[in-house]
């Protein structure tokens, strides 16, 4: 709260009276400890790879690089690490393009079915290295209006996570359902995706933060992951621009569903 007290003078009087004036300034508050904590994060969040490169590289230049065996196993981390931080600013710049809605959505018809089997495709290579099995369920006739790059992002990104979380052996599947709206509007007619895993789950005191920036519950496991702890931002960030909504119901051991709804068309 800020407060301005500004006397009230009439002429020939000190002052007659008082004025207050309360501003509330939470929300800007707010706002200011938001961006530099998002500061602090990228901050952290990059010089983690960097220090993993510059270490290994100079151990590789002290000498490590007489050994073979050492030297790949060392130049394999800095490949990887490489490799984190280009994901890392790509999802950066992409959420910063995002969030000053810099990209106008390109809506064009989408046919679901060939859609998600395209998504599932990108994914089985990560799937099968795990043993995961993935499947879907989608209506042969169904289309919806959307931006299909950006549809495709939020696809992968929800099943990406439900494979990364999700213990060898398991499944990852998703579902997507034509809601008619309850008035009988044509135009208010919503898909329905849902993407399911058996997985490790999102304990409840967590799942009210998993779409903020660079929030994980387990951060060493979205490391080994090669996750950025980006991604749901992004997913939320592009469900809103599709004017859709994301739900989340979890339970630790037992798997996650992640459901968004979206309207049919446009
Ligand atoms: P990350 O790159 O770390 O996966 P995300 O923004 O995609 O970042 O997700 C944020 C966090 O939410 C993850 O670190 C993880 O803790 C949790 N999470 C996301 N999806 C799942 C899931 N399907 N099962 C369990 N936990 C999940």
């Amino acid at each position: 709260l800020e407060i301005n007290l500004n006397p009230i003078s009439q002429s020939g009087q000190d002052w007659s009276g008082l004025l207050i004036v309360l501003h509330d300034i939470t929300a800007i508050r707010r706002l200011e400890r938001m961006r530099s904590e998002f500061v602090a994060n990228v901050s952290h969040e990059l010089k983690t790879p960097i220090a993993a490169v510059k270490g290994f590289a100079e151990t590789l230049l002290a000498g490590a690089l007489n050994d073979k065996d050492t030297a790949r196993s060392f130049l394999q981390i800095i490949f990887d690490e490489s490799e984190r931080l280009n994901r890392l600013i790509g999802d950066l710049l992409e959420l910063s393009k995002i969030e000053s809605k810099r990209i106008p959505l390109q809506f064009s018809p989408i046919h679901l079915q060939p859609f998600v089997t395209n998504c599932l495709n990108v994914l089985n290579a990560q799937a099968t290295s795990k043993d995961i099995k993935l499947s879907m369920d989608v209506p042969s006739d169904l289309f919806i209006e959307a931006d299909e790059d950006r549809l495709r992002q939020i696809l992968i990104n929800l099943l990406s996570n439900g494979i990364s979380y999700t213990p060898e052996g398991g499944q990852v599947s998703i579902s997507v359902r034509h809601v008619p709206s309850a008035d009988g509007l044509a135009e208010a007619d919503q898909v329905r995706f849902t993407i399911s895993d058996t997985g490790i789950g999102i304990p409840k005191k967590d799942i009210p933060r998993i779409f903020e920036r660079f929030y994980r519950v387990d951060k060493a496991r979205s490391r080994v992951s090669g996750g950025t702890g980006l991604g749901l931002s992004i997913v939320k960030h592009l469900t809103d621009l599709h004017k859709g909504t994301i739900r989340v119901q979890s339970e630790v051991g037992v798997g996650s569903t992640f459901r968004i709804d979206m309207p049919l068309i446009h």
